[in-house]
């Protein structure tokens, strides 16, 4: 992480930026706050004005005996009512509108950000160090609501200093001109500091991370358990004391930070509380100043230092916020979207052929090519199986078929049409996946499967169709809740823990769902047994009639099933037929497949 103190153009971008999201998010919350915030913020001037009406009448009265005292009783109400009104202001201001503010702009924020990593090449989006980067900056979608309220707290605190520098003005110019001294010197004092409270609290959060993740570790059964087997307790133990230790060693020297800051506050205060008395003591004895005006100075005097305190702690709230701002607008800016690119088919397509690769080479790291000079061509109908060793670059070839990323070099074709003709968002719609690492999530067996196609998400009948080429009806048929069954527990106690082979069976019906002409499997098989694993890959060749589809499995059996296979070595294709030309080649496919044969014999 970045600790580096920031330019002032830099936060004065991320200040901008943050005001024009928080007005495109939800404008009326923002001019209510802001409106709200600025209204009650003159309520401390009033009060000393009509105390000080108070004390006038009540002064004049005892000295002369003379007018009625209940004149008094209308300021006394006044003065109630800006009294209840001062002390709800403050709940008001702290509690609800910052809840109100943060339901909007918390969400609002978040839904920013999850869009932007919809539209990131996902080329960036897999380096590391930019997933990194994305996780600190969805970590802080907070952020967006602390700058603002804390801005509107500033404008308020701001707007009450002036109110009260008017009336100081208007009943003396000395004290006036001392107050606005000591405000420019605290201020000064403290802009020191507010920087190294950001820099330091980044640091704690950064530590506290660590120390979540390994206080989290034993809550993870799967973890405990090998924390278990692997004896490796003694070492989480102690990582964990380390990084507690760090926290807690920072928050002390923040907590002595801040300290030291309230006591020179504290003095700081004192010593101009004992400037004004002393002047507005000398014009009581010398220069005649009434009772009345001698409060209100005394008084002020408190005023002032609180609406400098509440100020203080706001500029350092905004700062922080604009401290995750400024990395969350850097980010924003440099991570490339995807573009858009047409969203409909172009009208002259008069091929039969779905995918081509021309010359394609494609590497992760400049310089490591995963795939060397690919040349194919993949028509209406195939079944393609894609066979070769671990890491020869089967996934990554289906990674540019989909345009998850884009070749170094070469050109692929969708129809006739080189990719750039589609945009991602166009092939996503024409092709249907079965990703290896396939995610199941916290939500129905209906929804599980649902979301192969959300516009049918509850068109029961293709859910229960899906499950069935999928070979997952069994599992949904002997459950209690059927395709209602809640899958994983972390959500939900009562729901069901599925086998691996099981996880794979449902993804593949989500695939299924999908109802793409063009449909890609990517080990669909991979954690059934054997038997299981035949009968997936007929069910699938028998349910995918008249498709074009891809299959990739590490066990060589499957590809007698297919039309035609691929053969990769090293990210290149070294064969390409039918099983049994490829079988009378002898070549890396034969060998491949007899070996397993080998196996399965012995
Ligand atoms: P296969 O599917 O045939 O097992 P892959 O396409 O997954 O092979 O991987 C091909 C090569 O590319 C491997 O050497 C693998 O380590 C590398 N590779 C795969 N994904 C990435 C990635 N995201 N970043 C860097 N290298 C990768």
């Amino acid at each position: 992480m970045n600790y580096q103190k920031s330019k002032v153009i830099d936060k004065v971008k991320a200040a901008v930026w943050a005001i024009q999201l928080a007005w495109k998010i939800d404008k009326r919350i923002l001019v209510f706050w802001f409106g709200i915030s600025i209204f009650l913020s003159i309520i401390p001037a009033l009060i000393l004005l009509s105390n000080r009406h108070i004390i006038s009448h009540i002064t004049s009265y005892i000295s002369t005996g003379r007018g009625d005292i209940l004149d008094i009783v209308p300021s006394f109400i006044l003065l109630g009512g800006l009294l209840i009104l001062f002390g709800l202001s403050k709940r008001l201001n702290s509690d609800f509108l910052y809840m109100v503010m943060y339901d909007s702009y918390y969400l609002g924020f978040q839904e920013l950000i999850i869009d932007k990593m919809q539209k990131i090449d996902l080329q960036i989006l897999f380096d590391k160090d930019t997933r990194d980067e994305y996780i600190a900056v969805i970590s802080r979608a907070g952020s967006l609501t602390d700058f603002i309220s804390a801005m509107c707290t500033l404008a308020a605190k701001c707007a009450s200093m002036v109110s009260l520098l008017v009336v100081a003005f208007n009943y003396s110019t000395v004290i006036f001109i001392i107050s606005i001294l000591f405000i420019l010197v605290s201020l000064i004092v403290n802009a020191k500091f507010v920087e190294k409270v950001r820099l330091n609290m980044a640091r704690i959060r950064e530590n506290e991370r660590m120390l979540k993740y390994y206080g989290s570790l034993p809550l993870d059964l799967g973890i405990a358990k090998e924390i278990r087997i692997f004896d490796t307790k003694n070492d989480i133990i102690d990582q964990w004391t380390r990084a507690y230790h760090k926290v807690r060693e920072q928050q002390k020297g923040r907590f002595l930070g801040e300290n030291i800051r309230a006591l020179v506050s504290g003095v700081g205060y004192y010593l101009f509380s004992l400037i004004v008395i002393l002047h507005a003591v000398n014009q009581v004895a010398y220069y005649g100043m009434t009772t009345d005006i001698f409060l209100l100075l005394f008084m002020l005097c408190q005023n002032v230092s609180t609406a400098l305190a509440n100020m203080i702690s706001s500029i350092g709230a905004m700062d922080y916020g604009l401290f995750s701002l400024e990395r969350q607008l850097r980010f924003l800016q440099s991570v490339a979207e995807i573009p858009a690119g047409p969203p409909l088919l172009p009208s002259s397509v008069a091929t039969t052929r779905i995918f081509e690769m021309q010359d394609v080479s494609f590497a992760y790291k400049p310089g490591v090519l995963v795939l060397k000079d690919i040349n194919l061509q993949i028509h209406q109908g195939e079944i393609i199986a894609l066979v070769g060793h671990n890491g020869s670059g089967k996934s990554t070839l289906i990674k540019l078929l989909i345009g998850q990323y884009r070749p170094g070099k070469g050109t692929i074709r969708f129809l006739g049409h080189p990719y750039e003709e589609y945009g991602y968002d166009y092939l996503k719609n024409q092709i249907g996946v079965f990703f290896q690492k396939h995610y199941q999530f916290h939500a129905s067996i209906h929804h599980n499967v649902g979301f192969g196609d959300i516009s049918r998400i509850d068109d029961l009948a293709s859910i229960e169709d899906a499950l069935i080429k999928g070979g997952a009806k069994s599992i949904v048929d002997r459950l209690p809740y059927g395709m209602e069954s809640w899958l994983g527990r972390d959500v939900d106690e009562n729901g069901v823990v599925l086998s691996g082979g099981e996880k794979q069976r449902i993804a593949v019906a989500r695939t299924h769902m999908s109802c793409k002409d063009v449909i890609i499997f990517d080990e669909p098989a991979s954690a059934l047994d054997p038997i299981a694993e035949m009968e997936q890959f007929y069910n699938i060749k028998n349910k995918i009639k008249g498709k074009t589809a891809i299959l990739i499995s590490h066990r060589i059996g499957f590809a007698r099933l297919a039309d035609r296979i691929i053969v990769l070595d090293k990210g290149r294709i070294v064969e390409n037929g039918r099983h049994e030309e490829l079988i009378d080649q002898n070549g890396l496919y034969s060998y491949l497949f007899k070996q397993q044969a080998k196996w399965y014999k012995k």
